[in-house]
């Protein structure tokens, strides 16, 4: 599950320095932030060590390399249609991946947030 997955990595993360080593980026750094900010993410989010985690994940790959990772194209799972990493949302428990048309078909969670048939969150 998405938060034993985080905590695990905020975990590997302190005991190996808090250096680069096991900082989030690209597509795990985008499901991670918009997760945090669900509701299922939002009790993770309050805790200083994943605050912690987050913001160094930031410094390291949340400028302009994450932006060129947002303009990448890819491809919904379901149409199979192409679009702007930025406008296509993701599963973050399997490699489900939705345009916003399709995202519109599937279950909502009672949040505001989507989920995914294999009942995980879907982001971003
Ligand atoms: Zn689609
Ligand atoms: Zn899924």
């Amino acid at each position: 599950m998405m938060r034993e997955r985080l905590l695990a990595y905020v975990y590997y993360w302190q005991i190996n320095g808090k250096g680069s080593h096991g900082l989030l980026r690209d597509q795990d750094y985008l499901k991670t932030t918009c997760w945090l900010a669900t509701h299922a993410g939002s009790e993770l989010k309050a805790l200083p060590e994943v605050a912690e985690f987050m913001a160094a994940c930031r410094d390291a790959y949340g400028g302009e390399s994450y932006e060129r990772y947002l303009r990448q194209r890819d491809r919904c799972t379901v149409c199979g249609e192409s679009y702007k990493v930025e406008n296509v949302s993701y599963c973050v428990e399997c490699h489900m991946r939705y345009c916003a048309r399709c995202r519109g078909d599937i279950q909502r969670d009672g949040h505001g947030g989507y989920l995914c048939d294999c009942g995980g969150q879907v982001v971003g």
